[in-house]
């Protein structure tokens, strides 16, 4: 036993003690004991007292600062604050995963890209914080945190000189204080005990000014981190640890002059900017893109001892595109390259994915200022654009190609046409397995004018006669199809599609009926979209198209080898927003995970055998791991009762407007008869009964279509209560 440092440790003194968990904290020593055994300690923690017993070994080890003071100084307590602080900042498990910070520079290597990767490269990386009141109160800057982070877990220079700058010169210069030249153990015992008590007068006198000095350090890191962090903000402690985190990367976004690529199947991710509203409520921003493929979520979490942290995840897409993107440089990256195709003979798609309000319509349709879009500023516009810069190029100028465009609605699995006053129309399959939307208005369109003119009308009529633009849109899909005809012959279509708000799918739980048969039937075709695209890349022969009237009607799009596509998921920043964000990027993640042109390697081979043992269900069930609820029995019955209905429903109104048509042309008929002047009665009365006989069957055939139809709705309605009793 040291009785040097047995001098020193005494009741009153404050010292670091360690938790069970290897967690440090501070505590006040209440007594010693007598043999200099151990002592014993008191700390506050959650408004009550607690103590226990430490052996002095444990101090000694925990606080070697110690043995390097002299007794009289230890009552006085300030050097170790700093020195403590400094300790805990060490200790501390802040921020900075060491593979997202060194990720970044990384993720446009070549061997990066390619998906096998990306779907490895899902990362998730804790950074935790303690953001705690008590470290408030020490007035712990979040700038020295962030630097002892760097020096334990980045290595890249850069990164780490400019954290330095952060950290503000006063704590520097407090950190190796010249306290240290007046408390070296050996000078004391040299100097006779008036000169010793000289100095120790000096030296709390020298303490006091420094613990002032000290104060009024804190008090301004106060002023400044609440005008910098908005403590009204209930995530402000999130928005802190985030903009940490974001100081430590080194972003270089997407740019303009980065190369167009060429893909098969792209998929891209798309963030929007706060909006007025969410800026209004203080919401925290969670996304990060470091790089032009790279995207970052920072979920915001909390441990059972009430501890922050934010879990990072981090995605890898074909691109990125942060806030600061514009529709024109998206649509650069996305859409644009598959242009072409269409001229090539070939199918292009593109889809707006995500939730409500995530960007779809914006980036689709065109940017709004205020309520009104601009709808020379969207994809659809652009795209019609480049058709139209192509078309007049030499070598297509010749070819006598017409350009034709059309514009439809798929809601709750019917299809309404937005360029012809919402008229609903027929999908209809020959046996050659090719769909046809019956009476669909195609509009020669001979200039990006006259284009933009199409979609002004479609959308003015997709939003017509509602409150709120998004109530009805965001659970349907628009789709808006650029046609290129030679002599009448089809020889490309693109087609962009604004899909239906993903969240929406999840409304299969509402207690109203038709909110949960929107809910399942966007369910439905999201499920079979990603099926679709995945078999596309795969390049499978059978396709599951008929899984949804969206997939149905794309369905041409989806095969030969001539097809490309294209997925924007687009998010919203918002804290709020975060577990659906994290839908979305999962969703869009599987769209390409299996794609086999991109060589899947290990991942391939393991998912191809997850999809083998799902072989024997429907392909729309053949699910990512979020969506395994899809798969219990319950939501099988209800599915099942949704197809039903939406079958029955189809047929009892084919039956209704058949039985319309011939009664009208036979009771002319009979009529007729009634005309005439010398007219034979007795065949008038048999023509009639036979009538009244045939009319009598067909409607019968109605009423059990109609039995049928209510028979499936009372199955889904029970389907859909065991699923409610099952998820609350
Ligand atoms: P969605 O179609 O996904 O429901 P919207 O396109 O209607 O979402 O966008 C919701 C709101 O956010 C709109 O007011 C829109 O102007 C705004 N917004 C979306 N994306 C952006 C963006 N990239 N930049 C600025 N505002 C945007
Ligand atoms: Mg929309």
């Amino acid at each position: 036993m040291d009785s040097r440092f047995y001098s020193r440790v005494c009741p009153g003194l404050i010292i670091n003690i360690q938790r069970s968990n290897g967690q440090i904290h501070e505590a006040k020593v209440k007594t010693v004991r007598v043999d200099g055994a151990s002592v014993s300690v008191e700390w506050t923690e959650g408004g009550t007292i607690k103590g226990k017993e430490i052996d002095i070994k444990d101090v000694i080890t925990i606080n070697p600062e110690l043995s390097e003071l002299p007794a009289a100084d230890l009552k006085e307590n300030f050097p170790f604050q700093e020195n403590k602080q400094k300790r805990r900042s060490t200790l501390s498990k802040i921020p900075a995963p060491r593979e997202v910070a060194a990720a970044t520079p990384n993720v446009s290597t070549p061997e990066q890209r390619t998906p096998a990767a990306r779907g490895r490269s899902r990362m998730s990386v804790i950074a935790e914080s303690q953001c705690s009141l008590q470290e408030n109160e020490m007035g712990v800057d979040p700038c020295t945190s962030t630097q002892t982070r760097n020096n334990s877990s980045v290595p890249a220079g850069r990164t780490r000189t400019s954290k330095l700058n952060c950290v503000p010169e006063a704590s520097v210069t407090n950190l190796n204080g010249n306290t240290e030249d007046h408390l070296l153990p050996g000078r004391i015992s040299s100097v006779s005990p008036v000169r010793r008590r000289s100095n120790i007068v000096k030296e709390m006198e020298k303490m006091k000014n420094k613990r002032e000095e000290k104060r009024a350090q804190i008090s301004e890191i106060r002023t400044k981190r609440a005008q910098e962090f908005d403590s009204s903000c209930p995530n402000w402690e999130f928005a802190k640890m985030i903009k940490e985190f974001r100081a430590t990367l080194d972003c270089q976004p997407i740019s303009i002059t980065d190369p167009m690529e060429e893909h098969r199947i792209c998929v891209c991710v798309r963030k929007r900017p706060l909006n007025k509203q969410e800026l209004q409520k203080k919401e925290c921003d969670v996304i990060t893109v470091p790089s032009k493929c790279v995207l970052l979520v920072h979920e915001p979490k909390q441990k059972v001892d009430l501890t922050k942290y934010l879990d990072t995840q981090a995605f890898r897409f074909d691109f990125s595109f942060d806030e600061s993107s514009s529709n024109e440089m998206v649509y650069r990256f996305t859409a644009r390259p598959l242009v072409e195709t269409i001229f090539e003979g070939g199918k292009a798609t593109c889809f707006a994915y995500g939730q409500t309000g995530s960007g779809k319509t914006h980036t689709m349709g065109g940017d709004f200022s205020g309520r009104t879009q601009n709808a020379s500023k969207g994809i659809y516009a652009f795209a019609s654009q480049d058709v139209f810069l192509l078309l007049n190029q030499p070598r297509y100028r010749s070819q006598e190609l017409e350009v034709y465009v059309t514009f439809f609605e798929i809601y709750n699995g019917k299809v309404f046409d937005l360029l012809n006053k919402k008229t609903k129309l027929r999908v209809l399959e020959d046996g050659k397995q090719q769909v046809q939307v019956v009476g669909l208005q195609e509009r020669q369109v001979s200039c990006a004018e006259d284009v933009i003119r199409m979609i002004e009308m479609g959308t003015a009529c997709r939003t017509s006669g509602q409150t709120f633009a998004n109530a009805s849109s965001s659970r349907s899909h628009a789709c808006f199809q650029i046609l290129l005809r030679r002599r009448g012959k089809l020889l490309g279509k693109f087609s962009l599609v604004d899909l239906a708000g993903n969240e929406r799918g999840a409304d299969t739980s509402s207690a109203d009926r038709q909110t949960r048969m929107e809910g399942a039937e966007i369910n439905k075709s999201l499920l079979a979209l990603k099926e679709c695209i995945r078999a596309l890349g795969q390049n499978k022969s059978h396709t599951p198209f008929r899984e949804s009237k969206l997939t149905q009607v794309l369905r041409d799009s989806f095969i030969g080898t001539n097809s490309r596509t294209c997925m924007i998921a687009m998010i919203s920043p918002g804290m709020s927003s975060c577990e659906y964000t994290l839908n979305t990027l999962r969703y869009a993640d599987r769209v390409k995970e299996l794609s086999a042109h991109n060589g899947g390697g290990e991942t391939q081979n393991q998912m191809e055998t997850e999809s083998e043992e799902m072989e024997g269900l429907s392909p729309q069930y053949n699910l990512c791991k979020d969506e395994e609820e899809e798969l219990s029995p319950h939501m099988f019955s209800f599915r099942e009762a949704m197809t039903q209905i939406s079958e029955r429903e189809e047929k009892v109104v084919e039956q209704l407007k058949e039985l319309k048509q011939r009664l009208e042309t036979e009771l002319d008929y009979l009529l007729g008869i009634t005309e005439q002047p010398d007219y034979d009665l007795e065949t008038f009365v048999s023509t009639a009964k036979y009538f009244v006989e045939e009319s009598s069957r067909n409607l019968l055939s109605v009423g059990e279509t109609l039995d049928a139809l209510g028979a499936a709705m009372q199955l889904e309605e029970q389907a859909s209560k065991q699923m409610r009793r099952k998820r609350p």
